[in-house]
């Protein structure tokens, strides 16, 4: 991240050098996201359900892969977007390219398989894709002995 410039601009006319000066919301810093174990029984989906309960954490499947997605800005965002700790910052953050990065193409539904905004999405999926959701206290117990 560099120095913030607010003007609006088409960031396709940007060299990847100037680009991020020009990226007011310094998305790419704002998130994280965590690979999954393919979630398969009740078992999964209801631990999946309970991380998604909380506050900022969505789900999505892209291209045969889950995710947990937290929505926290990084602490390390500087009020003008730079990083605060830019000499030192994690080799994800080096590693991670402005090319066609989020300044193009903000993320939507369209690019995943699957997205989870919430509880509800999820729990609407679990009851159609499990005939027995709503029992599956009792499945538990039963297979707990
Ligand atoms: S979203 Fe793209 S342009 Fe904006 S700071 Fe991150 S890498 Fe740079
Ligand atoms: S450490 Fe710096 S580059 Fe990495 S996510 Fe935080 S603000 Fe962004």
């Amino acid at each position: 991240m560099r120095k913030i410039i607010p003007i609006a601009v088409d960031p396709e006319s940007l060299s990847s050098e100037e680009k991020c000066g020009y990226c007011t919301n310094t998305t790419c810093c704002t998130y994280i996201t965590q690979e999954l174990d393919t979630p398969r029984s009740m078992e999964d989906f209801d631990t999946l359900l309970w991380q998604i309960s909380h506050e900022n954490v969505q789900a999505y499947k892209d291209e045969g892969d889950w995710y947990l997605l937290v929505n926290n800005r990084c602490r390390h965002i500087l009020g003008d977007g730079r990083c605060g700790i830019y000499d030192v910052r994690p080799q994800i953050c080096r590693e991670h390219s402005n090319e066609d990065c989020e300044f193009n193409t903000p993320a939507s539904d369209d690019d995943f398989d699957l997205y989870f905004p919430d509880y509800e999405s999820l729990d609407a999926y679990c009851r159609k894709r499990f005939k027995s959701w709503d029992r599956r206290w009792d499945r538990f117990a039963k297979a707990a002995g």
